[in-house]
């Protein structure tokens, strides 16, 4: 065949369904992803699990940090407070609060997408459902603090605001096995004696976040530009009245994560 007639053969071919030949860059990229992933996941996973949730292409894995990126801890050995992290890597950080909404469809989606997730919990909220959070970290989520009984802590006395913390911190250490080393103050208020206490119950850092989506599923920015950036700490609302799940939500933002060539990072490799 003619190089001519090879070139109207790919163009026939491309435009015809079903040609063998016409398979779509991002549908082998997410081939390849699924084969990657694919050892680790349970039978039954989908072949391109991103199509599912509604993703044009799959989520690109983090770049490994490096030291320089790191958040640098504060002075005076009190942990530092952290609402984004400084690094030029494309990534941002899905965080979760207080863990009332038990979704299986979100683990399903954590486990699909390998998303690492960190979520902050409060034990009078979570707690009952602590199984369902089992689940979640088996499948690649982080379980963080977020007190034992959601107080705003300014201004409340050392050894108050060491319980919260120290209480969930024992809490979340026998049930999961592990004691964290993140906290997130209720309502991202706190005081020094929060960090006092916090890096006395083992703490490492305090997170805030600078991008919180709401539970109507829009986007809202504490400070600086109105749009993802890199090292952006991001922060689902608990959910209220809106009518979309954890689930929705979390796909509304990976769509907007993706828009703006960014990835989801794992926060504990940069805190
Ligand atoms: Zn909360």
């Amino acid at each position: 065949m003619s190089l001519r007639g090879l070139a109207a053969a790919a163009l026939a071919c491309a435009l015809l369904t079903g040609c063998a030949q016409s398979v779509d860059p991002i549908e082998r990229l997410g081939e390849k992803a699924a084969q990657r992933v694919r050892p680790h996941g349970p039978t039954g996973t989908p072949r391109r699990p991103y199509r599912r949730w509604g993703l044009t292409a799959p989520l690109p894995p983090a770049p490994k940090p490096s030291r320089a990126t790191r958040a640098r801890t504060a002075g005076k050995g009190l942990p530092p407070v952290v609402s984004r992290i400084r690094t030029h890597d494309k990534v941002v950080f899905l965080t979760y609060d207080d863990g009332a909404e038990k979704d299986p469809r979100f683990v399903d989606l954590v486990r699909e997408l390998r998303l690492p997730v960190s979520m902050f919990l409060t034990d009078s909220v979570a707690g009952p459902g602590y199984g369902h959070f089992a689940r979640l970290r088996s499948v690649g989520a982080s379980i963080q603090n977020h007190t034992l009984d959601h107080p705003a802590l300014r201004g409340l006395s050392y050894a108050r605001q060491r319980a919260e913390i120290c209480g969930q911190q024992d809490r979340l250490g026998s049930r999961f096995g592990s004691r964290p080393r993140l906290f997130r103050p209720p309502y991202g208020t706190y005081d020094t004696t929060t960090r006092r206490a916090a890096a006395d119950c083992g703490i490492a850092a305090l997170v805030l976040w600078r991008v919180s989506m709401t539970a109507g599923g829009e986007l809202t920015y504490r400070r600086g530009a109105h749009r993802l950036r890199p090292g952006d700490i991001v922060a689902l609302d608990p959910d209220e009245d809106s009518g979309l799940t954890l689930k929705e939500r979390t796909v509304r933002l990976l769509r907007r994560v993706q828009e703006a060539g960014l990835t989801v990072g794992r926060l504990e490799d940069y805190v």
